[in-house]
């Protein structure tokens, strides 16, 4: 058996068909392909298609195709076809040979067309599309066959060529398979295969004005490319149907199959191209790439790194149930990856003045902090230490309890990588807000313990004279309810406080951060320098997410 499984990928029910397949010698090398249609940005959703086809090449050492599904001139664009090749290549995968497109076989459907039609199996309709509807049935109504079903092969064939040269309006005519008006599978019942629009296309520019549908073009695509094992989501299962007929009744060499399996679902998102385009346009958020969008743009802006998209992927697994993905899944699978190669610094973004009374007013020192607790090879940085420190609000309080474990009134916290220092007395405004906390500090304590006592808590901090002003926004979820595609109106379950900016303090370390670069701010979470917004003299960090799940704000 071919195989390059170095890594051990969990097999699921299309390996082991593939696995067959191969053992009984049906095919001797894999073919997939991942077919975009260039409509809109990829989403996560798009991610478990690409791993699951490019992983496969990959494993069986064979290939995977990228092939642009443009066969609808309406919605396509540009802009689309350039972000889904640079999202793929960012996952880590490249696709084998050329980038295809379904319109560079305009002249093969159209041959195929006429190959149906001399055969007797695709006739010219002129029922318009109302009318096609109703002729259609219902699931517990047989079709009506249209009056124009029993024309002859010839005016079949003299009205398919007129309607290629434009001489029927939109609507007007369409070519349609003669299958079987009564089956039980209403994509059965002579699907249309051709329609008219009067459009200018992409690729081809002004040269048809016929353009196949789906299930028409898509197999003959698969099998112009060689594909093996045609792979797409449960809801075209019935249409596996047809994608057999035409394949069946046209001279071919190859002859793929199509294999089903369940969409990714992901709690509190919505995975639909013309809902997130209908988001993008009424600038509901900012864009395909706004951080809390669920593309693959959106999540590497936010953060993201490749491989823990490929992880949850392959964490979800690829099976026929359909289901509905935890969004904490995904979280997981960040953290793991990020707390393993971010290195760590401190920011504080609601913030406390603490003045260290004890500590001279003219001094300051540059204490050395780890970057990675456990990664020594990480190094170390720089880090100014003063008089006066910015601390998070809610790590102090004036009254002990139990469970509260950073700074109280009159005890002692170490502040992370620098020295113990005890709280002494406060300041309040009129409101009764605390202003100030004024602290001593155990001028012995750096890098050790006391004597005779152990100060176990620790608290970030930041010094005010060095701090950076940071602008910081923090993520929720772009959706209310685990499931926005459940109600009538999607947009009625936005979340209208998905965003939230704050302004922080951050180590001036920071000044020479890159866009998407990626820290753990300590204690509070994963952050990343956002790629549009920051510049150098204003900084701006996207939460990629908490650290822990429960963590609040305030
Ligand atoms: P959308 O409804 O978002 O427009 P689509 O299926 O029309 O999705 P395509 O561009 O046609 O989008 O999809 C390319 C490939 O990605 C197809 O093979 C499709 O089955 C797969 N795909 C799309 N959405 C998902 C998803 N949520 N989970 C898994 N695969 C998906
Ligand atoms: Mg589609």
């Amino acid at each position: 058996m071919i195989n390059n499984k170095e890594s051990v990928v969990p097999s699921n029910f299309i390996r082991q068909i593939i696995d067959n397949d191969l053992k009984n010698g049906i095919h001797k090398s894999i073919h997939t392909r991942f077919p975009p249609e260039p409509n809109g940005y990829l989403h996560i959703g798009h991610a478990k298609s690409i791993c699951l086809n490019f992983g496969i090449a990959k494993d069986y050492l064979g290939k995977c195709n990228l092939r642009f599904d443009d066969t609808n001139p309406e919605k396509e664009d540009l802009e689309y076809i350039k972000s889904i090749k640079n999202d793929l290549i960012w996952l880590g995968f490249k696709w084998s040979g050329d980038i295809h497109y379904s319109s560079n076989y305009f002249d093969e459907f159209y041959k195929y067309a006429i190959e149906l039609i001399n055969k007797g199996l695709a006739y010219v309709d002129e029922l318009n599309p109302k009318q096609i509807r109703e002729y259609r049935g219902t699931l517990s109504s047989p079709g009506k066959p249209s009056p124009y079903r029993s024309r002859s092969i010839q005016k079949n064939l003299d009205l398919f060529k007129k309607m290629r040269l434009g001489k029927f309006k939109e609507g007007e005519a369409c070519l349609r398979a003669k299958i079987d008006m009564n089956s039980s599978f209403i994509i059965m019942r002579d699907p249309v295969l051709y329609r008219i629009r009067f459009i200018r296309h992409q690729q081809t520019g002004n040269n048809w004005c016929i353009y196949p549908m789906y299930d028409f073009s898509h197999c003959i695509s698969d099998a112009l490319e060689g594909i093996t094992h045609s792979i797409c989501t449960l809801e075209f299962q019935d249409n596996r149907r047809l994608y057999d007929w035409i394949l069946d009744n046209i001279t071919i060499a190859c002859r793929p199959n199509q294999y089903e399996f369940s969409r990714l679902n992901l709690q509190y998102t919505i995975m639909s191209k013309r809902k997130l385009n209908q988001l993008v346009k009424s600038n509901l958020v900012e864009g395909w790439d706004d951080p809390r969008m669920p593309t693959i743009s959106g999540l590497r802006r936010r953060g993201f790194t490749a491989k823990a998209i490929r992880d949850f992927c392959q964490r979800v697994g690829v099976t026929k149930q359909e289901n509905m993905i935890e969004f904490s899944s995904l979280e997981s699978c960040i953290r793991a990856d990020l707390n393993k190669t971010t290195p760590r610094v401190m920011a504080v973004l609601n913030p406390v003045k603490v003045i260290i009374e004890n500590y001279n007013e003219k001094n300051t020192e540059t204490l050395l902090i780890r970057n990675h607790p456990n990664k020594p090879e990480m190094g170390f940085r720089e880090v100014p230490f003063g008089r006066v420190i910015w601390i998070e609000r809610n790590d102090f309080r004036e009254i002990e309890t139990e469970t509260y474990k950073r700074l109280v009134l009159g005890q002692e916290v170490r502040l992370r990588g620098s020295y113990i220092i005890r709280a002494k007395g406060i300041k309040k405004d009129k409101q009764g807000k605390i202003t100030t906390i004024y602290c001593s500090y155990d001028m012995d304590s750096l890098g050790k313990n006391p004597n005779k006592r152990k100060v176990k808590r620790v608290i970030h901090w930041i010094s005010a004279d060095k701090a950076l002003i940071a602008e910081i926004r923090l993520y929720d979820h772009l959706f209310t309810i685990p499931n926005p595609d459940s109600v009538d109106d999607f947009i009625n379950a936005i979340n209208s406080k998905s965003l939230c900016k704050v302004q922080g303090f951050v180590e001036p370390s920071l000044a020479t951060a890159k866009p998407g670069q990626r820290f753990q701010f300590e204690r509070i979470g994963y952050f990343c320098l956002d790629s549009k917004h920051s510049k150098p003299q204003s900084l701006v960090f996207n939460r990629t997410v908490s650290l822990r799940e429960t963590w609040s704000f305030d």
